[in-house]
């Protein structure tokens, strides 16, 4: 019997996931559940192809109450499909979780006690824990012979130095309400720059990197020796890049500005700053795509958001190239990172003389998987490697059931 590992990613209203094979990790199937708790519900799941097999994909619109019956359902699908016939068949559950406050820097195993220290470290990332939790809970009442595995989306970052996360408020802030900078994507960043190593062929512990994960939402991080020592996003998601909806730096003095002047209560703001800003609120629509190529039509207002968009990730890695003093590579991933070419372009002009030199021919090169995209000769690499943060979570979560230390606990 073949052991697998299922990686769940659950959000408030959905359910991403997707089954590895533990041996060699290929993916046997994926899929999502979503409108959870709305009248009408929607699974979509993908067999993947294998041997001779065909893959197929099953798309039903079914009621899904809660998160309970999504996972009856997915258990239901595994089953049907042949993926899993029981329980038994699964190794392990790795769980995404956005917030691991400062207690977790690594994955765990999840035990009463961390399902605890998650629950309390929700009022950091209130949209995110209690979905994350829900997915958990479910999971453990659904297979409680399974080890369940947590990986933070924060963890990578937890090796920053004070001077790089404390803000420059009062200590007692951060001492009693934990204010500081965690930063976010980190299984993102940690997977593109091991991937960025291997494909360089050299050790992950000597290089410094700078990786730029640019989706919907998007941040930077720059890692030292293999180490985070400084990311863009802050206490939450919000700060740093230009992102789909979302504002990113602004000055704080703006929402006592806007208090004042309009009235706009603490919800209203938080809607407007994480859902009406960023792409969005320059131009209208928070789809990359769209706005490209609205620019390329002459749209102005689509122009200024591109030229925007790209200006601040430009000021931030001329603040990481700072940070670092030698940067080997350059690492652009995310939906955009890795397929917007007109960005790379905009972010890399004018930077030769700080040693970044993009070859524009192999820049748009639409070549799928990791590539460098420097000219010949040039030191510093300049890359596209594609993220795959449920590999990288299934990963995590082999690692952690086979360590010995989780021997042990069994
Ligand atoms: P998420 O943060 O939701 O995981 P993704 O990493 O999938 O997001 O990135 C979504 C973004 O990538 C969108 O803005 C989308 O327009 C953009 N994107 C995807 N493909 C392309 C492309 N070919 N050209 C430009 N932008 C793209």
């Amino acid at each position: 019997m073949i052991l697998k590992v299922l990686v769940l990613n659950s959000g408030s209203s959905s359910i991403k996931y997707q089954l590895f094979d533990m041996n060699d990790l290929a993916v046997l199937a994926a899929g999502m559940i979503e409108r959870i708790g709305e009248a009408m519900g929607h699974i979509k799941h993908r067999v993947m192809a294998a041997g001779d097999r065909a893959g197929e994909t099953i798309s039903r619109a079914v009621p899904v109450v809660d998160h309970r019956r999504g996972f009856e359902l997915l258990g239901q699908i595994l089953a049907e499909t042949g993926a899993i016939s029981t329980t038994d068949d699964l190794a392990g559950i790795g769980h995404r979780v956005v917030h691991g406050g400062e207690t977790f820097r690594e994955p765990v195993i999840i035990t009463a006690e961390v399902v605890e220290t998650i629950r309390k470290l929700s009022p950091l990332a209130p949209l995110h824990n209690p979905a994350n939790l829900t997915g958990i809970e479910v999971a453990m009442a659904y297979a409680p012979a399974v080890r369940q595995v947590a990986v933070f989306d924060t963890a990578f970052h937890q090796t920053m130095p004070e001077h790089a996360f404390l803000y420059a408020l009062p200590r007692t802030l951060y001492e009693k309400l934990h204010v500081r900078r965690y930063g976010f994507h980190g299984t993102s960043h940690y997977f593109v720059a091991k991937e960025a190593a291997a494909h360089l062929e050299r050790p992950l512990a000597e290089m410094n990197l700078i990786t730029l994960h640019l989706g919907n939402g998007a941040s930077m991080a720059a890692i030292r020796g293999g180490r985070c020592v400084d990311t863009s996003m802050g206490m939450t998601p919000l700060e740093g890049l230009i992102m789909g909806t979302r504002c990113g730096d602004v000055d704080p003095a703006i929402i006592f500005y806007l208090a004042r002047e309009t009235g706009m209560g603490l919800r209203e703001l938080d809607i407007l700053l994480n859902q009406e800003s960023g792409l969005k609120g320059i131009c209208g629509v928070n789809d990359m795509r769209v706005v490209a190529e609205r620019a390329g039509q002459g749209d102005s207002q689509a122009g200024l958001a591109l030229d925007m968009f790209c200006y601040r990730i430009k000021k931030y890695l001329g603040a990481y190239l700072a940070v670092l003093g030698r940067v080997d590579a350059l690492v652009f991933t995310g939906g955009i990172g890795e397929n917007a070419a007109i960005v790379r372009e905009k972010v890399c002009a004018g930077l030769e003389g700080l040693g970044i030199d993009l070859d524009p021919g192999k820049n748009l090169l639409a070549t799928q998987g990791p590539r460098e995209l420097q000219r010949d000769g040039r030191k510093m690499k300049i890359m596209v490697i594609p993220t795959n943060e449920e590999l990288e979570i299934a990963r995590q979560t082999v690692a952690v059931l086979t360590s010995r230390a989780a021997a042990n606990r069994k």
